[in-house]
């Protein structure tokens, strides 16, 4: 089944606020086997959004709007759904029976005003709102001429408010779960879909490609996927079956072998970061960390604090402008003499000073045992890097570079068989 989504608002249209709940529907649609074809934005103009409508149930299946759906004049989706599709705009009582309870828990009378959010078109069913006032539109549509090609002989629109919390929760509490229905009942049995997600760091996109050509290939069963973030190579594997045991159980042997394949490569699944993996290998094993970083703007600092995993690992760190020169064996000094660690991770963007990319300046990260005394004793790992990359992502790139270094020099103690 193929979907658009829809965003209506001229907050949106005027570039005042950004479409977010397009990018979040669309993911949660992908993580139930719906294809997003179209995303489309549109003012708070009847007109348009009628035409809009129109050519959405033109194209795809499944529209999924949201926005315009409170009580005052500039709130028209109510109007545009009933006269896009041509049907009267009618008083509803369920829909008035939601909102009258929601002002009876909130403690007030209904205000006048609301009652329009009462009106649906006919046909249509109201989709409950459990912390707002509008409730939702869901609106199945007869076709009258049956669509081929694969093409569904109904349409159907589910209507939400624009305030992402209330969007979100609609969905969560009712949306998903009703076109998962629809989509088992099209299908005739049940289906599931669950994904995998494998994380690497230290290859780009394509090499990572190239290590894996027969797995990401359209043809193979389960469908592999891969994407890049700001140099982080996700593979996800997705497979859809019966039930979720089986789902998982044919995902197993391609993951297996994406094991083999990029081995140290990978460093987690699924919501890990390195900041997780770090974090957690620190937490196993005992140890504390101190980050000393110069040009990265405390951006190494700020990761490592914000991971998920309990950061009782981390002490601490200093944090040096760019552009003043700084040695390796003056950081560590100043870490030794600051915090009472395990570790000392350094970065070092522009260890010259004056950062020139122009030419091929080194930088360097570096692992420090901060037990010990001496500079060649102590520094476990120095690794030095041109400093290439475009300046929005490169400060991102040295802190990934760091912490990725940190995860495979941290030894975990021996697990006890
Ligand atoms: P309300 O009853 O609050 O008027 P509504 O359904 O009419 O609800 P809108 O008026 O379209 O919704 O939007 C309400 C607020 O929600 C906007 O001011 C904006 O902050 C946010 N919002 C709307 N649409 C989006 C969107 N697509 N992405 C992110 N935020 C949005
Ligand atoms: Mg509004």
């Amino acid at each position: 089944m193929q979907a658009e989504i829809i965003s209506n608002g001229d907050e949106l249209t005027s570039g005042k606020i950004l479409d977010t709940n397009s990018q979040w529907l669309s993911v949660k649609l992908t993580d139930i086997g719906v294809t997003t074809l179209y995303h489309t934005t549109v003012g708070d103009d009847l007109d348009a959004m009628i035409d809009v409508l129109r050519a959405a149930v033109e194209r795809t299946d499944l529209i999924i709007w949201t926005g315009g759906l409170g009580p005052t004049a500039d709130d028209l989706t109510r109007q545009a759904i009933a006269e896009g599709v041509g049907v009267p705009l009618e008083k509803n009582d369920e829909s008035m029976r939601l909102i009258q309870e929601m002002f009876q828990r909130r403690g007030h009378e209904m205000p006048k005003a609301n009652e329009i959010q009462a009106f649906q078109p006919r046909g249509a069913v109201p989709i409950r709102n459990p912390h707002g006032t509008a409730p939702g539109i869901d609106f199945t549509v007869q076709r009258k001429k049956p669509f081929k090609n694969g093409r569904l002989d109904f349409f159907r629109i589910m209507a939400y408010p624009g305030v992402p919390a209330e969007m979100k929760e609609m969905w969560q509490d009712s949306g998903q779960k009703s076109i998962q229905e629809m989509l088992d009942q099209l299908i005739g049995q049940k289906r599931v879909l669950r994904f995998r997600t494998i994380h690497s760091f230290g290859l780009g996109e394509s090499q990572i490609e190239a290590m894996l050509p027969d797995i990401i290939n359209r043809k193979h069963d389960p469908k592999v996927g891969i994407t890049a973030n700001q140099a982080t190579i996700t593979l996800r594997i997705a497979s859809e079956a019966e039930t979720e045991k089986e789902c998982f159980k044919k995902i197993e042997p391609t993951a297996t072998l994406i094991y083999q394949t990029l081995g140290d490569l990978i460093f987690g699944e699924g919501d890990d970061r390195l900041q997780e993996v770090v974090c957690r290998k620190l937490n196993t094993s005992g140890k504390t960390l101190a980050v000393i970083e110069a040009g990265t703007r405390g951006l190494l600092a700020e990761a490592i604090a914000g991971s998920k995993e309990p950061s009782d690992c981390f002490a601490g760190g200093i944090v040096l402008p760019p552009k003043q020169p700084i040695e390796p064996e003056e950081m560590i000094r100043r870490g030794r003499r600051l915090f009472n660690v395990d570790y000392l991770l350094l970065v070092g963007a522009y260890p010259a000073g004056q950062p020139d990319r122009n030419q091929t300046e080194k930088t360097f990260v570096a692992i420090v045992d901060a037990r010990k005394t001496g500079l060649q004793e102590s520094v476990f790992v120095l690794q030095n890097y041109p400093y290439i990359g475009h300046p929005d992502i490169i400060d991102d790139l040295y802190v990934k570079r760091a912490m990725d270094l940190l995860r495979k020099t941290i030894k975990e103690p021996a697990s006890p068989q």
